[in-house]
């Protein structure tokens, strides 16, 4: 295992901003994390957990020990005549790992088609799109856990998962280093088509009998459409979870906003759309500083250049400010802020 002193973040933060770790190991195979984690331990060295890197803000410099987690592996196991379980890597990427399954005739991850980052992430915010989450297809989990160095595994319920969120989030936040993630996939396709613009893209590429494979297509020409791509600008994807609101809160707003986007939950609460939000408060497309708003998905938060995390928190906090003293709602920041 190789441990490297002060070395740029900046390619490992799909946002690009500069920072230097004082430590930086990246690990391949779970024997070598208990030297990596001792290193870290007998030093007092805080530990920065990284994927793919496009669900963080780095704010400065880390003082401690970045782990970039590169497991490598994708495992076929209990192979049902409906369904096949994998085991896979946590240094996996994640879209591969979708075509992967494509190609396997495997069903359940193609509205999942496209999302940045890895594998060992996937579940840090129960990962979603088009209407479907990663807990749809997840087993369980193996990890190592912090505290005390031994390894565990998590099944669904210990998980806790929720809206872009799960255990990982609040109770268990850096207690856990995810090293390997199970999932089951259905053989028979279950297709999720009425989200977003899946249907209409669909229609637009003459497919009237969709498989899983054109429904992944259809996603991915969707996402190439509307969200910047990091390689070109760096983002992290949405900024802000869409709030839910009381029932009440929403009607209020339908009052004065007559067009406000709104989805009721089961729970009788109602979801808003946090880029429509945003939008109404004139920030789409943004470009006045290093920091700004993509042109085309006011939810997205982009470097336009030079960029610090300081400078991106700075805008976030103007646009919690104006969206709540418009519309009385409070918008929580999606990526994780170190
Ligand atoms: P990182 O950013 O590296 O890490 C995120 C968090 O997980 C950090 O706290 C890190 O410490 C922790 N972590 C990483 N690996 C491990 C591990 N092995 N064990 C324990 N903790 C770990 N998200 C969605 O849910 N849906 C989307 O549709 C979506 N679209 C996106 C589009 C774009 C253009 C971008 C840039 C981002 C998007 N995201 C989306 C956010 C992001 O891609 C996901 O959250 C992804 O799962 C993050 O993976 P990562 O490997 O990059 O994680
Ligand atoms: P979109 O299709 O323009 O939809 C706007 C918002 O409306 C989305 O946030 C979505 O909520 C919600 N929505 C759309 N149809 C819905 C339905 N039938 N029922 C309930 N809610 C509905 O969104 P987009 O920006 O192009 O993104 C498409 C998908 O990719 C979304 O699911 C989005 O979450 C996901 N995405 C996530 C990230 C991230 O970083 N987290 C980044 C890019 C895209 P939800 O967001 O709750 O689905």
């Amino acid at each position: 295992m190789q441990m490297r002193e002060q070395v740029s973040l900046q390619p490992f933060n799909t946002f690009g901003v500069p920072a230097v770790a004082r430590w930086f190991s990246a690990v391949e195979r779970e024997q070598d994390l208990a030297e990596a984690l001792d290193f870290a331990g007998s030093r007092d060295l805080p530990l920065l957990l990284l994927g793919g890197g496009s669900n963080i803000v780095l704010t400065s410099d880390w003082p401690g020990l970045a782990l970039h987690v590169c497991i490598p592996g994708r495992e076929t196991f209990a192979q049902e005549t409906d369904s096949v379980d994998l085991r896979i890597g946590a240094g996996e990427n994640w879209h591969q790992l979708v075509l992967h399954s494509l190609a396997e005739k495997l069903c359940g991850l193609e509205n999942l088609s496209l999302i940045p980052g890895n594998v060992g992430a996937a579940p840090i915010q129960n990962i979603g799109a088009y209407g479907v989450e990663l807990q749809s297809c997840f087993l369980r989990l193996e990890a190592i856990d912090l505290r005390d160095g031994s390894a565990v595994e998590l099944d669904h319920h210990a998980c806790g998962f929720g809206y872009r969120d799960s255990l990982f989030k609040r109770e268990g936040r850096d207690r856990y280093l995810i090293t390997r993630v199970w999932l089951r996939l259905a053989r028979e396709p279950q297709l999720r088509l009425d989200y977003g613009d899946i249907l209409a893209e669909l229609d637009r590429m003459n497919i009237d009998d969709p498989g899983p494979s054109d429904v992944s297509r259809a996603v991915i020409q969707l996402r190439s459409a509307k969200l910047p791509d990091p390689s070109e600008i760096g983002n992290a994807g949405s900024f802000f979870k869409n709030p839910v609101v009381s029932a009440e809160c929403f009607e209020s707003i339908l009052a004065t906003d007559p067009d406000a986007i709104g989805y009721p939950q089961e729970s009788g609460s109602v979801k808003l759309a946090a880029g429509w939000l945003i939008q109404q408060c004139g920030w789409k497309g943004y470009a006045d500083g290093p920091a700004g708003v993509h042109s085309r998905q006011a939810l997205v938060l982009v470097n336009r250049g030079g960029a610090t995390g300081s400078d991106i928190l700075d805008l976030a906090g103007r646009i919690q400010r104006s969206v709540r003293d418009r519309f009385g709602v409070n918008l929580e920041i999606e990526p994780r802020v170190y």
